[in-house]
């Protein structure tokens, strides 16, 4: 993609238009990768990439790095492979990039959206918080990403010798 942008402001201001184009949080989205120092190039080049491929498949997508950013794709839940972040950024749940702490974080966002999920995924249950966590653990990408933060904490070095 040919980038236009003059400065790095017109940028910020190019990825604003594109979030509220996409219906997503632009102060939100600005934040999460400032503090994440993803810089304005990179996450204007996400917005657009994903405009492109927004009919395409989950693999599809994965293929072409082009998920919307501030968006919580739901067919993430359906496979075990890959996480995305907050930013659109494709994640290999196995590979040493994706951090343990990013790792639990991923987690723990699930679980905090897990009566949220479950609205979407089981609609006819009325499911209390703990019933929806509970839940939670047969979806394929929650069972990887705790297979994968037990596989770290075994492999990790024995500290109390
Ligand atoms: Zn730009």
């Amino acid at each position: 993609m040919k980038h236009t942008c003059r400065d790095e402001t017109a940028c910020w201001n190019a990825i604003r238009f594109c979030a509220w184009q996409h219906g997503v949080d632009a102060a939100g989205v600005i934040r999460e990768a400032q503090r994440r120092n993803v810089p304005a190039r990179e996450l204007h080049e996400r917005f657009e990439r994903s405009a492109r491929h927004i009919l395409t498949t989950f693999r599809a997508r994965v293929a072409n790095d082009a998920f919307t950013p501030g968006i919580f794709h739901i067919e993430v839940l359906d496979q075990t492979t890959f996480w995305i972040d907050g930013l659109g950024r494709v994640w290999r749940i196995s590979s040493p990039d994706f951090s343990t702490d990013h790792l639990i974080n991923a987690t723990l966002f699930l679980r905090e959206m897990a009566p949220q999920l479950m609205e979407i995924l089981q609609p006819l249950q009325d499911l209390t918080y703990n019933q929806a966590a509970e839940q939670m653990r047969a979806i394929p990408l929650m069972g990887a990403l705790v297979a994968e933060t037990w596989r770290r904490v075994d492999s990790a070095p024995d500290r109390s010798r």
